[in-house]
């Protein structure tokens, strides 16, 4: 067998040992009783050793050799144009799992796992103090990863670079600088506007199994296959995938807000249609796999915020809506109805944000991993460093540590560096919704009727399709023929905007 057939034979193995691992993962947050968090937590992190250890095993070190210098990546002679960029991306993943030792991805995996509950407890306790020894020993892993790792500019880039590859801290400073320059004035004049958008509209009364259909209609119109997936509910809305065959979503329902659970399936929904659009032939391999977090953002995000905040998409579902709600929304506009959804106001809750003000919690998390990584923040000084960077980007400070520091998962999992690839997803998403109605210039109507399939194909082959065989950087050249800037998002958001606060 040729060596790149014996590579894919192991790696599709490997993937099908990662699946399991998602599975028990999946179960953790969704149905697992907190009784069985520690012997999970051991569970998961001798899989997770195994996995590793597999992948940088000699069934993989010896093939890919023979296509590739281990050391330098250089790709030997021979191999056409799409074997090099597969092996080129295999080696990228080898050779930074190779540098991690076997005890340290258990011991990270470990400690992360009996992290989480100590967070999900800290916050509902609002005590932050449960959580900081677990915050403290994961950041010292982090410290730990970074030493065996390449050094990039920066501690944080290397931490960065596992999520968006290409990305730099320097990069990304002056994408932020270009949004956050654009996002300031324009969210105080809309303070200043005194409009009201009737926000109220969706805090009444809305039953949670009728919220439940809707939600789940909703997803079958957008494309999501429950044919290979299925909803459930967790406290932090996530997907997982075990293979392009079953991928999960989960959302959460709260019976005075009627975006959480709408908003919540409908991000998921876009990332699942991402993971159910891979190609399967290449399973296993880079080329069935997301780009970056970022890229993975910017379907969540086209779907939540382009489609699912827009006009032609209430004209088609409001009067759904309406059916299904009558006691609340029989007397509402529509033109009510689309302002209330999009009222810009700044809070304390990222999940919750407006899709300007989202923006800003972003930045402030991106300078305080900076703080932690690079200048070694102390742990005890994070409420208080949290509640002032919140107060100098939003305006506002938090009263609880709930309402700021532990409102986020992603540290529990010691996942620093995750962040940034939120606002990346939007600044690369409107570029993509951009070119697809250049190519679709019936989309608006499509979308009015209630019609996806034209977007979703259209996402699937120019995206989901091609797995890794770009960057995230060449997949916006290739859509758009320009670099990655924040000038289609902030136009996007001036042209919306500037209709619903009348500035
Ligand atoms: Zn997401």
């Amino acid at each position: 067998m040729k060596p790149i057939e014996t590579l894919k034979n192991e790696l599709s193995e490997i993937a099908d040992l990662k699946g399991a691992v998602n599975v028990l993962y999946w179960d953790m947050e969704t149905y697992m009783p907190k009784g069985g968090t520690a012997a999970r937590a051991k569970q998961v992190a001798m899989l997770e050793a195994i996995v590793h250890e597999r992948f940088i095993g000699e069934d993989v070190s010896n093939p890919l050799g023979e296509l590739v210098n281990l050391d330098s990546g250089e790709i030997i002679n021979g191999l056409d144009e799409e074997t090099s960029r597969l092996v080129n991306e295999i080696w990228r993943d080898y050779h930074r799992a190779v540098a991690l030792p076997k005890e340290f991805v258990e011991e990270l995996s470990h400690t992360s796992s009996m992290a989480h509950p100590n967070w999900v407890e800290a916050r509902e306790k609002n005590d932050f103090n449960l959580f900081a020894p677990h915050l403290e020993k994961l950041i010292a892993l982090k410290h730990r990863e970074i030493g065996y790792l390449d050094t990039q500019d920066t501690p944080y880039d290397t931490l960065l670079d596992e999520f968006e590859p290409g990305f730099t801290t320097a990069n990304i400073n002056v994408l932020f600088g270009e949004l956050k320059t654009a996002l300031v004035p324009m969210i105080k004049k809309i303070q200043e506007s005194g409009v009201n958008t009737k926000q109220e509209i969706l805090h009444q009364y809305y039953d949670a199994d009728k919220q439940w259909e809707f939600s789940e209609m909703i997803l079958k119109d957008i494309g999501y296959d429950f044919h290979c997936g299925r909803q459930d509910k967790a406290v932090h809305p996530f997907t997982i995938e075990f293979h392009p065959t079953d991928v999960r979503v989960t959302t959460r329902i709260n019976e005075h807000n009627l975006l959480d659970c709408l908003t919540g399936s409908i991000h998921e929904g876009g990332h699942a249609l991402y993971e159910q659009g891979l190609d399967q032939k290449w399973y296993g391999t880079p080329f069935c796999q997301a780009i970056s977090y970022g890229i993975h953002e910017s379907q969540s995000r086209l779907w939540e915020n382009l489609v699912g905040l827009s006009k032609p998409f209430w004209e088609y579902y409001f009067p759904k809506l309406q059916t299904a709600f009558p006691e609340n929304l029989s007397a509402v506009a529509l033109e009510d109805f689309y302002r209330a959804v999009n009222t810009i106001k700044p809070g304390f809750i990222r999940v919750d944000a407006d899709e300007m003000t989202y923006n800003l919690h972003i930045m402030l998390r991106f300078e305080i991993e900076q703080l932690i990584i690079n200048e070694g923040a102390d742990v005890a000084s994070l409420p208080e460093l949290w509640n002032d960077k919140m107060e100098e980007y939003l305006g506002i400070r938090p009263e609880t540590d709930t309402l700021g520091v532990l409102q986020d998962v992603h540290w529990s999992h010691g996942s620093f560096g995750y962040f940034p690839t939120y606002a990346l997803g939007n600044l690369y998403n409107i570029i993509m919704f951009n070119k697809a109605k250049e190519k679709l210039p019936d989309l608006d109507n499509q979308i009015r009727s209630g019609n996806f399939l034209e977007l979703r194909n259209w996402l699937k082959s120019n995206i989901h399709q091609l797995g890794r065989r770009q960057t995230a950087k060449e997949m916006i050249k290739s859509i758009s023929g320009e670099d990655v800037t924040a000038k289609p998002f902030i136009n996007y958001l001036k042209k919306k905007y500037s209709k619903i606060y009348s500035i």
